[in-house]
């Protein structure tokens, strides 16, 4: 593990999936949420299609649910808002999919909802940390029952 000076911000991972490459990071299927109103997705897209492009990959991101989508369109960069890195392909599962996010990130944005990428010091950014995210992968969530059920139900 790296070990930063103390002025480098090393940003939370947060909304990285699950893949045959990367196979212990969290199911987007887990985050299904029927709950949540129109109006808190609205937000929550609006702010992770405004952070701030700071990493960039040589290769595409794709939907984990295979909709169809086209992979140039997922995106190949992170974006941050400071505090919180995620895929420019976020947004997509928020929109799509009704996946939701864990509290402590909805908290966050929904009390930093004006930030201003501007002034986000690109020079202290480092890569992401994943240890909180990857905390996710073996939850059961509440919203994985629910969505579990109705597939049963159907
Ligand atoms: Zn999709």
């Amino acid at each position: 593990m790296i070990t930063y000076p103390e002025n480098v911000i090393q940003p939370k991972a947060i909304g990285y999936w699950k893949s045959v490459s990367l196979p212990d990071l969290p199911d987007p299927h887990n985050f299904i949420d029927f709950s949540i109103s129109t109006e808190q997705r609205q937000a929550i897209i609006q702010y992770l299609e405004n952070g701030l492009a700071f990493f960039h990959y040589l290769g595409h991101s794709f939907c984990r649910f295979n909709c169809g989508k086209p992979e140039w369109e997922m995106g190949c960069s992170d974006l941050t808002d400071g505090t919180f890195a995620w895929p420019e392909g976020l947004s997509h599962y928020i929109k799509e999919h009704s996946v939701w996010l864990p509290s402590e990130f909805i908290e966050h944005a929904m009390s930093n909802m004006n930030f201003d990428k501007t002034k986000i010091d690109q020079r202290k950014l480092a890569q992401k940390n994943d240890a909180w995210w990857k905390c996710f992968t073996s939850l059961q969530t509440k919203q994985a029952a629910s969505a579990f059920k109705i597939r049963a139900d159907e």
